[in-house]
């Protein structure tokens, strides 16, 4: 770029540069942080090339929701939450309901954004649960241990969820 500028290239405007700023943020680049901190001190020419060849790039797809929080098992006004990451990085939310003795997930009328760290279920959460229906509340496997019964949570989901208590 800079061998082909020369002193008579007038420096690029405001206008070029705000412009190219807004389309390094929405187009499809190969442009490292470095080489777009060099295109804008580039002359008007260059600024110029540089802007037509982003607004002939793709725009960046839209990003998805910003979800701050982790997959896990969450509680909102009494109900048990499992959010799950998709294949394709989704977070997909399903309420959990215990039918007889079996686990049901249906549809959730809360999105993941809804959630917040604080709606994690708690050890207690967690306990209630599986001594209320016999399951444990981290993975929705049937208890069957004696001591994981009398817990009403088993011991590797304990230990891997709640390794501080
Ligand atoms: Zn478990």
């Amino acid at each position: 770029m800079s061998t082909t500028a020369t002193k008579t290239d007038a420096p690029a405007t405001d206008r070029q540069r705000a412009l190219f700023d807004r389309l390094v943020e929405e187009r499809v680049h190969p442009y490292t942080p470095e080489v777009i901190a060099l295109l804008r001190k580039a002359s008007g020419p260059n600024m110029s090339k540089a802007i037509s060849a982003l607004l002939g790039a793709p725009r960046k797809p839209k990003p998805v929701e910003t979800v701050t929080i982790e997959p896990g098992v969450y509680k909102k006004n009494g109900d048990i939450y499992e959010i799950k990451k998709s294949r394709t990085g989704v977070l997909r939310v399903k309420r959990i309901r215990v039918v007889g003795s079996k686990v049901q997930r249906y549809a959730s009328f809360y999105r993941a954004g809804q959630f917040t760290p604080d709606d994690k279920v708690t050890l207690d959460d967690a306990t209630g649960f599986g001594h209320q229906y016999g399951i444990c509340c981290c993975c929705f496997r049937l208890l069957t241990d004696a001591q994981s019964v009398h817990d009403g949570i088993g011991p590797v989901c304990k230990k891997r969820y709640f390794p501080a208590q």
